[in-house]
C-alpha cells in the first residue's frame, strides 16, 4: 500500500531509520473510543508519538520506521472500532525529532476551527455493558446509567465539541475515584467514556406521582413494573426524550393510554424483551433481526403473527406492529423483573402533535394528564431525539423516520458544496447543513405548523451549526412560500435557492446512489408546490440534479375542502366519483350506497363546491387517489393520522396476497394497460386516475371483495406507471430509474415496481440512507440548491414550465 507521505523516504533512507508522521483522521472518530485503540495500535507496534482529539477529527504524531509505520496506519482503517465511521485519512511528514520519543500518550483535546468533526449517534447498550448490569458481581450491577466507549449516550448529551465530557451534560457528576481510573486507563473499555458513571457518582433515578411528589421507594424500577402490570401508564425518562409506557398486552391499559394521549388509531409500537419474544408475536426474518439488534436499535415494522398475546388495540386495521429491544440499561432492568408486562407500549411521551418531552419540569407539566406516574433521572437530555422507524422493503432496511441512532451521522455525497441549510418541508420535517462532500440530516422534528415543533426546529437548527461549525452561506427551501420552513428561508437574509418539492425527492436519491443525469423519477406522493401552482403528487420527472422536467403525472382530481379533502378521504371518493362520471353519474352512483355515512346535505355542498369551483384546488397527488379509493371502499371515511386511509387501504390489499404475488404481477403486467394511459397535447402523459376509479366501482357493483379489489387497484397502478416508465426510458434513453416520495412507503407499490421495472432490464433506486418521506426533502435541497449555487443558478429548476 503506498502512503501519501512516502516520498520523504527517497532511496538514500535506511529502512531502520526513525521518519515522523503527522496522521489527521476525519468522520466519526470522537466518542467511540478511538484514541485508546490508537493508543493500543501504536504501543504494539512500538511506535512513539501522541494522539489527540481536535476540532478537525483525531491527530496523531508517530515515529517509528517506515515499514512500521505503513503497518500502523494501514490498520487505523482496516481495525477501527464498531462505531468509527472514518471519512479520511490524510498523513504529512514531519521531522521525529519534534515527537516525543518517550512511550506513545493520549493528549488533552483540543478545540479546533472549522471542524470537520462528526458527533456521534447514541448507540445501543452493548453486550460487555448489560452483562455488567445483570452481574451481581460487578460493582455496576443493576446501574440505569452504566455504559462505555462502545455504547451509550452521545449525540443527546453534548452541548459542544470537542466531545469531551465538561462539554456534555455529565459535567454536573464529578468521577469517583473508581470511574476515573477507569477513564484515564487506556486499556479500559471505558477509557474517556464521557458518560461514564456509577452508583457513586453519576445519575439516578427516582420515583414520582403525577403531581411530581418524590415517592420513598427502594427500587423505582420495581415500582415502574408494578405499576405497569396494574394497568397504570408511566412516563419514562429515556435517552432523547420521555416516553409513555403502558402494559401492550392490555386490551384497557392501551385503550387509557389512547384515550388521555388524544390518539384513537394510529399504531403503536411496542417494546418486548428479547428477540425470543419477538419472534412469538412476528414474523421475522434474519434481516430484520440484524435490524432490532443493530447498534441503532430502531423501531421495526413486522408481520403480526394471529396471537391475542398483545392487545389488538395497538395498531388496528394494520397487519404489521412496530416492534423494538431494549436499548438502555433502564429498558433491560424493566424487563428483567418477572412482573414486567410481556410487551410495553413505549410511544413518544409528548401531548398531540408536540415535540417529545425532554426535561423533568416540561414532562410533569405537560404529561400529568396522560401519566399516573413518572419515572425521572437527572441526567439531563440536550437534544430531542425520538425512535427511528424501519421497515425491511425490497430487500433493504428503509427508514420511516431518522432519528435516534442515525442522526447526526453524516452522508457522504459525491459533490463538494459549499456551506449550505436546506431547509425541509412543512410535516414530518427535517433539515440538513452540508459542508463539501458531508451532508448533514437533522433528526425528525415534525408538523412544523406545531409552535412546539418550530421552536424546536429552530433551537436545532442553532445546535447543529454550533456543533458542526457550518455557517451556511446559503439556503434552499421549498417552492411552497407558505411552509414555515420557506418563511425561514426568507428572513435568513442570506441567498435563497428554490427546489420542487418533487424534485427533491428524486435528487435525494440520485445523489445518495451517484447516479448518472438524467434519470426517470418516478414519484408518488402526498402533496407538493407544483411549479405552475397546482398541488403535484403523482409524477414522473426527467430529472438532473438542478433541473427537471414533467414528462407525465396522475390526472388531476379536484381537492375539494383544499387541505381539508386529506383529512376526510370521503371528499376524495366524491370528487373521484363526480370528476369520473360527472355530476349526473355522480347522483347515481350515490343513490347505490356510496358514502352512505356522509349526510346528504354534507354531500351536497361538496358537490355544489366542485360545480362552482369553489375551494377546489386541482391534484395530481397519488396519496389522494389512494385516499379516494379507501373510502369507495368503505374503509375510511376519516382520517386520524397522516397516511392513515392509504396505510389501512395497503393492509386490506396485502391481506391475501399469498407467496406468489409477483408471479401474480407478471400475469397481470400482461394485460393491455394503454387505457390507463394518455397522451395530451403538450407532449406530456396522464396516466387516468378515472380509469382505476371506475375499475373500483364496477368490482365494487360486482361483488368483488375488499380485499381483492384493494390489491388489483395497487397491480393496475403498478402496471400502467411501469409501462410508461418503460416507454419513456426508451424515448429518452435512459435506463436509471428513481423511486421515491411518501406513498413509496407503502411495500406493495415500492416491490412491486421493482419487479417489473427490473425485469424490464432498467436499474431501480431508491432511498436507503434516508426516508422517500418528507425526511429527505432538505437532504435533496441541500443538493439540488447547492449545486444550482456552484454552477450560478445558470440551468435550473422546471424545465418544461418554460
Ligand atoms: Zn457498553
Ligand atoms: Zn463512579
Ligand atoms: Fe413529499
Amino acid at each position: 500500500m503506498s502512503l501519501p507521505y512516502l516520498p520523504v523516504i527517497n532511496s538514500n533512507t535506511k529502512t531502520s531509520e526513525i521518519i515522523g508522521v503527522e496522521v489527521q483522521v476525519q468522520g466519526t472518530v470522537q466518542g467511540v473510543g478511538f484514541r485508546p485503540f490508537i493508543y493500543n495500535l501504536a504501543t504494539q507496534h512500538d511506535i512513539s508519538g501522541t494522539v489527540t482529539n481536535n476540532g478537525t477529527g483525531v491527530f496523531i504524531q508517530a515515529a517509528a520506521d517506515s515499514a512500521t509505520l505503513d503497518s500502523f496506519i494501514s490498520k487505523i482503517r482496516s481495525n477501527a472500532p464498531p462505531l468509527a465511521r472514518i471519512q479520511s485519512i490524510n498523513t504529512t511528514a514531519c521531522d521525529p525529532r519534534y515527537i516525543s520519543r518517550s512511550k506513545f500518550t493520549i493528549i488533552q483535546s483540543v478545540a479546533g476551527t472549522g471542524s470537520a468533526t462528526a458527533i456521534p449517534p447514541d448507540i445501543a447498550l452493548c453486550h460487555d455493558c448489560r452483562r455488567e448490569l445483570l452481574d451481581p458481581r460487578d460493582r455496576r450491577y443493576g446501574y440505569p446509567f452504566i455504559n462505555c466507549t462502545n455504547c451509550g449516550p452521545r449525540f443527546t448529551i453534548v452541548e459542544t465539541i470537542p466531545y469531551d465530557r465538561p462539554t456534555t451534560s455529565m459535567k454536573v457528576f464529578p468521577m469517583c475515584t473508581d470511574c476515573r481510573s477507569e477513564y484515564e486507563d487506556p486499556t479500559s473499555r471505558r477509557f474517556h467514556a464521557q458518560p461514564n458513571a456509577c452508583a457513586a457518582c453519576g445519575p439516578s433515578i427516582t420515583w414520582h406521582d403525577r403531581h411530581g411528589n418524590q415517592l420513598k421507594c427502594t427500587s423505582p424500577t420495581t415500582q415502574a413494573v408494578v405499576a405497569l402490570a396494574e394497568g397504570n401508564i408511566v412516563a419514562v425518562r429515556g435517552l432523547g426524550g420521555f416516553h409513555l409506557a403502558a402494559d401492550g398486552t392490555s386490551q384497557s391499559a392501551v385503550a387509557s393510554l389512547r384515550h388521555r394521549k388524544n390518539r384513537p388509531t394510529k399504531p403503536l409500537a411496542i417494546m418486548v424483551k428479547d428477540l425470543e419474544t419477538v419472534r412469538t408475536l412476528c414474523r421475522i426474518s434474519s434481516e430484520e433481526e440484524a435490524a432490532l439488534t443493530s447498534p441503532q436499535h430502531p423501531i421495526v415494522l413486522l408481520a403480526k403473527n394471529d396471537v391475542d398475546t398483545i392487545a389488538d388495540n395497538l395498531c388496528p386495521g394494520m397487519g404489521e406492529i412496530g416492534v423494538i429491544l431494549p436499548y438502555t440499561p433502564l429498558h433491560h432492568l424493566l424487563f428483567q423483573s418477572s412482573d414486567c408486562p410481556k410487551a410495553l407500549v413505549m410511544t413518544s411521551g409528548n401531548r398531540s402533535g408536540c415535540p417529545i418531552c425532554i426535561s423533568n419540569e416540561a414532562a410533569l407539566n405537560e404529561l400529568d394528564h396522560i401519566a399516573d406516574y413518572f419515572l425521572l433521572h437527572d441526567r439531563d437530555i440536550l437534544t430531542r431525539v425520538d425512535d427511528s422507524v424501519t421497515k425491511m422493503i425490497q430487500g433493504k432496511l428503509r427508514l420511516f423516520r431518522r432519528a435516534r441512532g442515525y442522526a447526526p451521522s453524516p452522508v457522504v455525497i459525491p459533490y463538494s458544496i459549499p456551506p449550505t441549510l436546506g431547509c425541509g418541508g412543512g410535516l414530518k420535517s427535517t433539515f440538513s447543513l452540508v459542508r463539501e462532500n458531508l451532508a448533514y440530516i437533522s433528526q425528525h422534528i415534525g408538523d412544523l405548523h406545531n409552535l412546539e415543533s418550530y421552536d424546536f426546529y429552530l433551537e436545532s437548527i442553532n445546535h447543529h451549526k454550533r456543533l458542526l461549525e457550518i455557517e451556511p452561506q446559503i439556503c434552499v427551501r421549498d417552492l411552497h412560500p407558505d411552509y414555515m420552513s420557506s418563511r425561514f428561508a426568507d428572513a435568513l437574509h442570506i441567498p435563497v435557492y428554490t427546489v420542487q418539492h418533487h424534485h427533491a425527492h428524486a435528487v435525494a436519491v440520485m445523489a445518495e446512489h451517484d447516479l448518472p443525469a438524467p434519470t426517470l423519477a418516478i414519484i408518488l406522493d402526498g402533496t407538493g408546490y407544483g411549479s405552475d401552482g397546482t398541488i403535484w403528487g403523482g409524477e414522473i420527472l426527467l430529472s438532473e440534479l438542478c433541473s427537471f422536467e414533467r414528462l407525465a403525472h396522475l390526472q388531476y382530481l379536484p381537492l375539494p375542502g383544499g387541505d381539508l379533502a386529506a383529512k376526510e378521504p370521503w371528499r376524495m371518493a366524491l370528487a373521484a366519483l363526480y370528476s369520473t362520471y360527472g355530476i349526473d353519474g355522480c347522483d347515481d352512483h350515490l343513490h347505490s350506497g356510496f358514502l352512505a355515512d356522509i349526510a346528504p346535505t354534507t354531500v351536497r355542498i361538496v358537490m355544489e363546491m366542485m360545480e362552482h369551483g369553489f375551494n377546489v384546488p386541482m391534484t395530481s397527488s397519488c396519496g389522494r387517489l389512494f385516499d379516494a379509493v379507501a373510502a369507495l371502499l368503505g374503509l375510511r371515511l376519516y382520517c386520524d393520522y397522516e397516511g392513515h386511509a392509504a396505510m389501512e387501504l395497503e393492509a386490506v390489499a396485502a391481506r391475501d396476497l399469498g407467496l406468489h404475488w409477483k408471479a401474480r404481477l407478471n400475469d397481470h403486467m400482461a394485460h393491455d394497460h394503454s387505457a390507463f394511459l394518455w397522451h395530451g397535447d403538450g407532449g406530456k402523459w396522464e396516466i387516468i386516475s378515472s380509469k382505476f376509479v371506475t375499475m373500483v366501482v364496477d368490482k365494487i357493483i360486482k361483488g368483488f371483495t375488499v380485499s381483492a379489489i384493494a390489491r388489483d387497484f395497487h397491480f393496475d397502478l403498478i402496471c400502467a406507471i411501469a409501462k410508461l416508465t418503460i416507454m419513456l426510458s426508451r424515448q429518452y434513453s435512459t435506463t436509471t430509474i428513481v423511486l421515491s416520495g411518501g406513498s413509496m412507503q407503502n411495500r406493495l407499490l415500492m416491490e412491486g415496481l421493482f419487479h417489473i421495472l427490473e425485469k424490464a432490464g432498467l436499474q431501480v433506486y431508491t432511498g436507503e440512507k434516508l426516508p422517500v418521506n418528507d425526511g429527505g426533502i432538505s437532504f435533496g435541497q441541500i443538493i439540488s440548491g447547492g449545486l444550482q449555487h456552484v454552477s450560478c443558478n445558470t440551468y435550473a429548476g422546471d424545465r418544461s414550465s418554460r
